[in-house]
């Protein structure tokens, strides 16, 4: 590990060899309700991480965006309450003063990855960074993505594999699982796996999470959300909260297993 920062620093909470990373939470923030109800379920499963968007970077621009700040404010109220850490995006330099002002790890998105301009910006401020994989990057752009940052002085930055588009289409995205023993062989930073957005389909998501513990992944970030059928955003590929106390207890049958 070459993190700097208390988060990444402290194996035992977070993404040591031997200690896995469990983010989780919904898609966006869409109400304090909302969000409070999947995040104290996450926390009474001992969760520590808790990711939700208030910027959304959606497809159409009819789509809903986000709450933006008011969501952040949520994000925040929600987090202190329960005695969390959060993991929100960016998806602009615009806003980055005031994401970070709010959240404990920057996500940078897929559709961000190469957006080298934020990149600089995210390594000039000393936070925790979460790089997603762009859907249609090599392993060696996404290396270079994050060097961007690292190059900037900020050497918090975590990998994230999220699916790339391939030829297939039974799948929202295809999970490059191959990305995360190869990541580990060629950097040294931790590579976490989102089996979300891999597969855009909440049916898939338990055997994707398990299979990237199975592969060595730092961590897993998955999106919960307490009433996924009326989500605003990602309504499919959102696993409630039974779903989610049952990947937990596998994620941890596993880690016994391989560890
Ligand atoms: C997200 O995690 O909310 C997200 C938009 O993911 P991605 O950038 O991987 O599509
Ligand atoms: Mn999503």
């Amino acid at each position: 590990m070459i993190g700097n920062s208390e988060i990444i620093k402290s194996k035992n909470k977070f993404v040591g060899k031997k200690d896995l990373m469990l983010i989780a939470g919904p898609c966006a923030i869409e109400s304090f309700d909302q969000l409070y109800e999947v995040a104290s379920h996450i926390k009474n499963l001992g969760g520590e991480y808790l990711r939700a968007g208030a910027f959304k970077p959606r497809t159409s621009p009819y789509s809903f965006q986000g709450l933006g700040k008011e969501g952040l404010e949520i994000l925040k109220k929600v987090a202190t309450l329960l005695d969390m850490k959060t993991v929100t995006e960016v998806t602009s330099e615009k806003n980055l003063e005031l994401v970070a002002e709010y959240c404990d790890i920057i996500q940078i998105g897929a559709r961000n990855m190469q957006n080298f301009e934020l990149l600089k910006s995210v390594g000039e401020i000393k936070m925790p960074v979460i790089l997603k994989r762009g859907m249609g990057n090599t392993i060696k752009e996404w290396l270079l993505a994050a060097e961007y940052i690292l190059s900037q002085g900020n050497y918090d930055v975590i990998l994230c594999e999220r699916g790339i588009k391939t030829f297939e289409t039974a799948t929202r995205n295809t999970l490059d699982i191959s990305s995360v023993p190869v990541v580990k062989d060629l950097s040294l930073l931790p590579v976490i796996v989102d089996p979300s957005h891999a597969c855009g389909n909440k049916k898939y998501v338990e055997a994707l999470a398990l299979a990237s513990v199975a592969a060595g992944a730092n961590g897993i970030m998955v999106e919960v959300h307490p009433n996924a059928g009326k989500a605003k955003s990602d309504a499919q590929q959102q696993i409630g909260l039974p779903e989610y106390a049952r990947l937990v207890e596998k994620i941890k049958a596993i880690r016994n297993i391989i560890t």
